[in-house]
């Protein structure tokens, strides 16, 4: 059977020291890049983007399942977006009480007040697992979260599997080497892109992507951009506050930012409260989301992609309701769900707060929030959960069945850290893109694959938020 690298590698420090200096060199010429933290606006000094020295093995039947339950997934998100039934009532209990839900709940009641005034809809999205381990050995499929808005790492994770074969065939191991499957989400998701920007209909148009205050992670979105342009689609980066100052809405509600026409509007940026630094960015935000271009994602489709949703869509008979003639789907999403629990008024949610408080660390309590860092484990659950059990604050949070996968050995490169082997933890997403033109689905496709590996000290913590580093499965 096909195997992982051997500890006589991991473990040789000379080797690991000289391959480490081949592998920085390696990613830097692959423009698998960041920005440093000290000058996150600036191209003048870049370092590589954190990764691991070593691809992670991954069963090949584990991977291809994410990869093909990908189209699947987006379908469901793209059905509850369209559903505002079914999205006021999963969110009722959530908005009640959070403040962000909310205000993005009122977007959405606005535009739908309104009426859409765009029937294309462009989906990026990344549905994100860990393997739980079984009592056999072997690993199942779980699904941590799907992200519905401003996925990132489609571009930088392009450009890691030619970084890691090259370790790999330097370290002698050119068996392994063929392992590491291809990777190009970066390209999908400009495909995806275009085929929106063509539909939209107006040469002249361009793709705004709506970008961060603190730009760090450029390179992954360039690598976007420049796919964009080599088909001839004008792109432009613009914050919240240029489309504030230079944005307005013509008689037809096409949008206009700085004497631009623009096309599609992707969102890098507006998922954390934090983005909203003022009323003027909420305005912002509605002026995009009522105007003509076509939304990465729509504001309906940001909320489908909630973790009071993800819980919401675990109950019984829920699948069913979205595809109704469908079982085959419906066993296979559900099969990598893991447990997830109302915290809702009520006998059900009293059942959460008393299985959470009596074994904690089963579980991982988490609020309405994206980005990496926000969620609470072990002893901090009961702390949180005591303070709020009588209250309907806990109602902004739901409880989930914490994912045990194996660990593994590696060692995290990232600018200026010691060299030194960890123990971690890795999370697979796979990258789907759609594009719907009124009831047409006109593109529907798993784009790629993410893996992430971050040190098992940590229990939480995307790339971004500065725990996981990029990885690429060893297929075994
Ligand atoms: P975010 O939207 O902030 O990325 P996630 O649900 O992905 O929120 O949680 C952040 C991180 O927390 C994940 O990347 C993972 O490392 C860890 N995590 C989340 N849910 C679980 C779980 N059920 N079991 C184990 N770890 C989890
Ligand atoms: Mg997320
Ligand atoms: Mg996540």
């Amino acid at each position: 059977m096909a195997q992982g690298i051997p500890n006589e590698v991991l473990m040789n420090t000379t080797l690991v020291k000289d391959l480490a200096d081949v592998a920085k060199d390696a990613a830097l010429l692959q423009g698998v890049l960041m920005r440093i933290q000290e000058k996150p606006n600036s191209s003048e000094l870049v370092t590589y983007a954190p990764f691991t020295l070593f691809p992670t093995p991954v069963p090949k039947a584990v991977f291809l399942q994410a990869l093909s339950l990908q189209t699947h997934y987006n379908i469901l998100v793209d059905k509850i977006s369209q559903d505002s039934t079914f999205l006021e009532e999963a969110l009722a209990s959530t908005i009640a009480v959070d403040d962000f839900t909310a205000r993005l709940f009122r977007i959405h009641q606005q535009i739908l007040k309104e009426g859409r005034s765009q029937s294309i809809m462009l989906g990026i999205n990344r549905s994100d697992y860990m393997l739980d381990q079984r009592a056999d050995g072997s690993s199942s499929l779980k699904q941590i979260e799907i992200n519905t808005f401003a996925a990132s790492f489609g571009g930088l994770s392009s450009h890691t599997p030619d970084v890691h074969r090259h370790i790999l065939n330097v370290a002698g191991r050119l068996e392994e080497s063929q392992r590491i499957p291809d990777n190009n989400p970066a390209a999908g998701q400009a495909r995806a892109v275009a085929k929106a920007w063509e539909l939209y209909g107006s040469e002249r148009a361009v793709v705004m992507f709506l970008v961060e205050e603190s730009q760090r992670n450029i390179f992954d979105q360039r690598f976007i951009e420049n796919e964009l342009w080599k088909r001839k689609i004008p792109t432009v980066r613009k914050r919240f506050d240029d489309v504030h100052k230079k944005g307005s809405l013509d008689q037809d509600k096409r949008l206009f930012v700085d004497g631009q026409e623009v096309a599609v509007v992707y969102y890098r940026n507006g998922y954390m409260p934090d983005n909203y630094i003022s009323e003027e960015t909420w305005d912002t935000r509605l002026l995009m989301e009522r105007s003509l271009a076509v939304k990465c994602p729509d504001i309906s489709t940001h909320l489908a992609g909630t973790k009071k949703v993800q819980q919401v869509l675990a109950r019984p008979e829920v699948l069913e309701k979205f595809f109704p003639d469908q079982p085959d789907m419906v066993e296979q999403i559900r099969a990598t769900f893991a447990g997830l629990y109302s915290l809702d008024m009520g006998s059900e949610g009293d059942e959460t707060v008393a299985m959470a408080l009596a074994t904690p660390d089963r579980f991982v309590l988490k609020p309405q929030r994206e980005g990496g860092g926000n969620n609470i484990y072990g002893s901090e659950i009961c702390q949180v959960l005591e303070g709020m059990k009588e209250s309907t604050e806990r109602t902004a949070y739901i409880l989930m069945d914490k994912i045990h996968p194996t660990p593994g050995q590696n060692y995290l490169l990232r600018q200026d850290a010691p060299l030194k082997v960890s123990t971690c933890l890795s999370e697979l997403g796979a990258f789907g893109v759609y594009v719907r033109q009124g009831k047409d689905m006109v593109m529907n496709e798993c784009i790629g694959h993410l893996l992430r590996t971050k040190s098992s000290e940590h229990s939480d913590g995307g790339v971004a938020a500065g725990v996981a580093v990029l990885d690429n499965p060893l297929l075994v």
